[in-house]
């Protein structure tokens, strides 16, 4: 089977990580988690970096620094992989969805300020909603496959709106806005080692923030809430988020690779553009000139996503449709969806993710593009 976004590891992986095993440091603390964490902030331009054990924990920890509850709404994009929002409803908040701009398949920004100039009111330097005043304290910007929307304007949105902006940017490691890091322009930004994502730990995940006290909160609460160094005196609720040293130390050898990887990327879509340009209906993700995209996950839309999904799986080319937008999930589908034409539906009836591992070889595309042109 070619996988989708499989692992590669082609660099010191096994060095460090035999060093741990040798050395006995394969737990919760240790060099590597250090090592990670300085050069995961060194390339996201942000001060501080704290490792965790997911993506998704990662998010619920930043949601339970700001403080939000089951009182609360979240805003979140219509389209996202499941942890936005699992991550959300573990504080008891409730995800509010805003429908996805067809071209650049991120939340649609036009839409987010109508509503947040139609349905919100301001109070006491907070943002509430209308119809039943509940506080809408945090949106979380997701950047889809690794593209990012016009953050200039989120930003104004959010700062105008009195919302705290906290960056699902899991899958934007080595994307860049105006030459910005994504995850570095909210109050805090997250990343995720999971196993298809650019880099991996096996599974993992990373909080980057410029603030020292929420970077030394964030390191206090995934590791128990410990406040002394000596006795078990713990002063709050903590959680056991943390990241084992043994990932860790994977996770510096991939983040040595991470720039191979990313010229890997490009080249992986810059192939399938040109190979595909022409066929049938094929359109890709739209990515704006302010954008410099890790291109994670080339994805294809076009009428026939059904026929490409079945042709390509038949012969053992791991293809993907788009996530099931959220508000069509059994455990979001009283919750507020604010759209006009229900581009989400669309897009998820359209579009198709195809093979892009970096250690994919150029025949192998090239077997992917000819069996994606036999559709049509
Ligand atoms: C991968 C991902 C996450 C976090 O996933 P983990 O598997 O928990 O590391 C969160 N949000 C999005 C959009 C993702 O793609």
């Amino acid at each position: 089977m070619l996988l989708l976004s499989g692992p590669n590891m082609c660099g010191n992986e096994w060095k460090y990580v035999k060093e741990c095993l040798d050395t006995g440091w394969v737990s919760s603390v240790g060099a590597y988690v250090d090592q990670f964490e300085k050069m995961t902030a060194g390339f996201a331009g942000t001060k501080y970096a704290v490792a965790t054990s997911s993506g998704t924990t990662a998010l619920h920890i930043c949601l339970v620094m700001m403080g939000v509850n089951e009182n609360d709404y979240v805003i979140a994009p219509n389209i996202t992989f499941i942890a936005t929002c699992n991550a959300i409803k573990y504080t008891g908040a409730n995800p509010l969805f805003i429908d996805t701009d067809e071209k650049s398949w991120q939340m649609d920004l036009d839409l987010l300020e109508a509503f947040l100039t139609n349905e919100t009111e301001q109070r006491n330097g907070a943002c509430y909603y209308k119809k039943d005043g509940k506080r809408i304290p945090v949106i979380m910007p997701v950047h889809v496959l690794g593209n990012i929307c016009d953050m200039d304007r989120l930003m104004s949105l959010a700062a105008k709106h009195h919302l705290i902006v906290i960056e699902d940017s899991t899958e934007a490691l080595g994307s860049y806005y105006k030459g910005k890091h994504a995850g570095s322009f909210g109050l805090l930004g997250t990343f995720s080692y999971n196993g298809n994502k650019i880099i991996t730990t096996g599974g993992g995940g990373m909080i980057v923030t410029d603030d020292e006290v929420l970077a030394k909160k964030a390191k206090h609460l995934t590791t128990q809430a410990k406040s002394d160094p000596f006795e078990y005196i713990h002063d709050e609720i903590g959680y056991n988020y943390r990241l084992v040293n043994v990932a860790a130390a994977m996770g510096v050898a991939q983040m040595e690779l991470l720039p191979v990887f990313l010229t890997r990327k490009k080249e992986i879509i810059a192939f399938y553009k040109s190979e595909l340009a022409g066929t049938g209906d094929i359109e890709f993700q739209e990515v704006s000139d302010d954008v410099n995209p890790n291109w994670w996950l080339p994805t294809i839309k076009t009428n026939r996503q059904r026929d490409v999904l079945k042709i390509l799986n038949d012969h053992k080319m791991q293809s993907r449709p788009f996530w099931v937008p959220m508000n069509q999930l059994r455990m979001f589908t009283a919750n507020v969806y604010y759209n006009k034409t229900d581009r989400s539906d669309f897009l998820y009836k359209h579009c198709l993710s195809i093979p892009c591992s970096t250690n994919i070889t150029n025949e192998e595309l090239k077997g992917v593009a000819d069996k994606i042109k036999e559709v049509f």
